[in-house]
């Protein structure tokens, strides 16, 4: 009889990515995707650790989870991820219902951790960090317009705040020729736009001496099919000169970077271990610029670092303002398990990081929505999506900058996939709308029909 397996999703890219993967290896074992918790004979929650509001959302999860398995005790429930790679054994005292907990390179073994669990009929904890790629991917069926292609795993940039590298442990890069065999095969199968994914693209290859970040851009420009590429994240100190010129070169390389500047003060900076300075930050933000007409940079900042005094948030007010950002992600910070940070003095409290969290909000609304609407007028290119999550009438899909555009469509369903020129008549806060902009063709059509 098959089983069910249920993984619910928490996090970023790579989890989705890892979780996609935990589908596939245990396919093998008899285990059948499923959608829903209900109905599930397994399942596995993957996890986020990066903030602590992500960590405590595990956990309520969980809960609710203890309430299915109390009515249906041979339910499997797992913990995987960053959260499993960080708390370890100590989630099965804290909830008691889980019975694995496969921290982020045993995720590569859950065949062979719910085998475990099966025959022995007891908890098994599995976090065992090893220096090979743990998830190495397989060709992929999911896909159609869009996907991730993970470059490169772990961290070993250690900023003061940050449980990554503690949890995905070091940097290993994939050699860029199974990175090609993969985007040929998507391409193949119709994807058009890629985004290649690591924490610090800007370092692929170094450390293992194979091409570098810009050399592996070149040549997953060059695979046919692929219309659009992107990339993230990258760490301010590694943008290189060669990445920037990337963009005067290499068309199909859309025109939106995400850098993450973390705060506008360099004692802070300096404090979180992020080894550049607000000018040196400002001078790679320009160069991106110069490069490339409208180019969209988007940006992380984290308000309330331990000892960020009123003056230095100023300072990152200033530094919002003065980007012009086309994104602002904003958190407040919180204290992660391991990092040096959570050791320093000075904490700020909860009430000051919500105001400050609340001010920073606001700037960044007022600068994103002067973008936008000095985008009206303007005609983009649309890969669209699907129909717009609001209204079925309109599609909905992004610019080469990563905007999201809507427009009225009729047939929303049918455009997915494909190119739609959009006249912007109107900027929002966080997105665009417009109308088809008739081309020559559609024009020339219009009059035969009015001739008619
Ligand atoms: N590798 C990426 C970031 C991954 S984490 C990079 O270096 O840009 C995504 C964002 O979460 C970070 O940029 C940071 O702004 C935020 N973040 C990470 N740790 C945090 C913490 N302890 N508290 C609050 N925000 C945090
Ligand atoms: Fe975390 Fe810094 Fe690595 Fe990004 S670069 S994952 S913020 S340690």
């Amino acid at each position: 009889m098959n089983r069910r397996v249920h993984i619910q999703t928490m996090g970023c890219q790579m989890n989705v990515h890892d979780s996609a993967r935990m589908e596939d290896l245990l396919a093998p074992m008899g285990y059948e995707p499923w959608d829903s918790p209900r109905g599930a004979d397994l399942i596995i929650v993957n996890t986020c650790a990066v903030r602590e509001k992500a960590e405590d959302k595990v956990y309520s999860y969980l809960g609710r989870l203890a309430e299915i398995k109390a009515r249906r005790p041979d339910l499997l429930i797992a913990v995987a991820g960053c959260v499993a790679q960080a708390r370890g054994a100590e989630i099965l005292t804290r909830a008691p219902a889980v019975d694995m907990v496969i921290g982020t390179h045993a995720m590569a073994r859950v065949a062979q951790v719910v085998a475990e669990r099966v025959d022995t009929g007891r908890p098994v904890v599995d976090t065992a960090l090893g220096d090979t790629l743990p998830l190495a991917p397989l060709p992929r069926k999911r896909e159609r317009i869009s996907a991730f292609v993970t470059i490169m795993s772990g961290c070993d940039n250690f900023c003061s705040y940050c449980v990554v590298p503690h949890v995905r442990g070091r940097e290993i890069s994939r050699p860029p020729e199974e990175i090609l065999a993969e985007v040929r095969a998507l391409a193949d199968q119709g994807v058009k736009e890629l985004t290649l994914l690591g924490q610090n693209v800007n370092s692929y290859g170094k450390k293992e001496g194979m091409p570098d970040f810009v050399e592996l851009l070149d040549q997953v420009h060059g695979v046919s099919g692929i219309q659009r590429l992107r990339f993230v994240t990258s760490h301010p100190k590694d943008l290189s000169p060669a990445l920037v010129d990337a963009f005067s070169r290499l068309d199909k390389l859309c025109g939106r970077v995400h850098l993450p500047v973390q705060s506008g003060s360099d004692r802070v900076l300096a404090a979180m271990n992020r080894r550049y300075t607000v000018g040196q930050y400002l001078e790679k933000l320009s160069a991106l610029r110069r490069v490339r007409e409208g180019m969209a940079v988007t940006t992380d900042i984290i308000v309330g670092f331990p000892g960020e005094t009123r003056a230095e948030f100023q300072q990152t007010l200033h530094l919002v303002a003065e980007g012009d950002f086309d994104g602002v992600f904003s958190f407040k910070y919180s204290d992660r398990p391991y990092t040096a940070a959570s050791g320093f003095p000075d904490k700020i409290s909860e009430a000051e990081k919500s105001r400050r969290l609340n001010e920073l909000i606001e700037l960044a609304n007022e600068i994103g929505l002067r973008k936008n609407r000095a985008l009206e007028g303007t005609v983009c290119t649309v890969l669209v999506e699907g129909a717009s999550r609001k209204d079925e009438r309109e599609a909905s899909g992004r610019c080469p900058d990563n905007r999201t555009v809507n427009f009225p469509a009729e047939n929303a369903r049918q455009l997915v996939g494909t190119f739609v020129e959009v006249r912007i008549e109107r900027g929002n806060a966080h997105s665009l709308w417009g109308r088809p902009a008739a081309g020559p063709d559609r024009t020339r059509a219009q009059e035969v029909t009015h001739a008619a």
